[in-house]
């Protein structure tokens, strides 16, 4: 379905963007992928989607904080296969603490990762999609840009931000071919979450199993934990042309959470 395309995935090297990386892969569309970690294992990784799926695939390391690094990243995707013709936004962190504790530096990494890394990508890729007449730009929100929850306001407000921000660039792209729109996963088992149980058990002052049973999988009517590859799957149908006219969407995956 996605052969002669190319995806560019922000952060992944692990969790939800590699679970996108090998899906699209697994349609044929060649992928950058990106993403901080260990460089052996991350050729590991970048070597399997080549070899499991017999596509290109290239490793950016720019970092999300730098927006020349980002930009340089869109460029050289350019350069290498002639097109981004998908832009998954995909990296992020969290930090859980009181507002009023906030680490400022924590707040800003937030905004700058999960909020404006968004922007630097989707400036620089959309001139060719706007050219080309086709693109498709998937942002990773989380059931976290519909509502909130304590001790996590950077990460929300981000996200609320990307809600934003899909909405304004679909409705800016809607004659070009291109659409946007953003998944909401509720809470999926990554790295990501699982660095997040211990300081959430200190700022409730509960035990970990108690975070685990009392606070995640409360949130979630199915009291299951959503898979990566639930959420890429959507992924890949947002890519397809039976979802061309799907834009401007925040499409929550969430087990029922928001639906409360
Ligand atoms: P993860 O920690 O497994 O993956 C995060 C990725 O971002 C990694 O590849 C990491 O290297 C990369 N990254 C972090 N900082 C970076 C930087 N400065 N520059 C470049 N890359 C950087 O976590 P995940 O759960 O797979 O999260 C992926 C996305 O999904 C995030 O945007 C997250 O907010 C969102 N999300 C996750 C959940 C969940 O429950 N896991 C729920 C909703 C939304």
């Amino acid at each position: 379905m996605l052969s002669k395309k190319t995806a560019v995935i922000t952060g992944s090297t692990s969790g939800i963007g590699l679970a996108y990386a090998r899906a699209l892969a697994g349609q044929g569309a060649n992928i950058v992928i990106n993403g901080l970690g260990d460089a052996d294992e991350i050729e590991k990784t970048r070597a399997a989607i080549e070899s499991d799926f017999g596509v290109r695939c290239v490793y950016s390391a720019a970092n999300m904080m730098k927006p020349e690094e980002i930009t340089t990243m869109i460029g050289n995707a350019e350069n290498e296969f002639g097109s981004v013709d998908i832009l998954i936004n995909n990296a992020g962190i969290q930090h859980v603490s009181p507002v009023d504790e906030f680490p400022i530096e924590k707040w800003d990494a937030i905004i700058a990762i999960n909020l404006s890394s968004s922007f630097h990508t989707i400036r620089a890729a959309l001139p060719g999609m706007k050219q080309r007449g086709w693109g498709r730009i998937i942002n990773t929100a989380s059931a976290h840009a519909l509502v909130a929850s304590p001790f996590k306001s950077a990460y929300v407000a981000a996200k609320h931000g990307i809600a934003g921000l899909t909405k304004t660039v679909a409705l800016e792209v809607a004659e070009k071919g291109i659409t946007v729109n953003a998944i909401c996963p509720g809470y999926v088992w990554t790295p990501l979450v699982e660095k997040q149980i211990p300081d959430t058990a200190k700022s409730r002052g509960i035990s970990e199993e108690a975070v685990k049973r009392d606070v995640i999988l409360a949130a979630q009517p199915t009291k299951k934990f959503v898979t990566v590859e639930e959420v890429a799957a959507l992924a890949v149908f947002l890519c397809s042309d039976g979802a061309a006219s799907m834009t401007g969407s925040l499409l929550p995956v969430d087990g029922g959470w928001t639906a409360q």
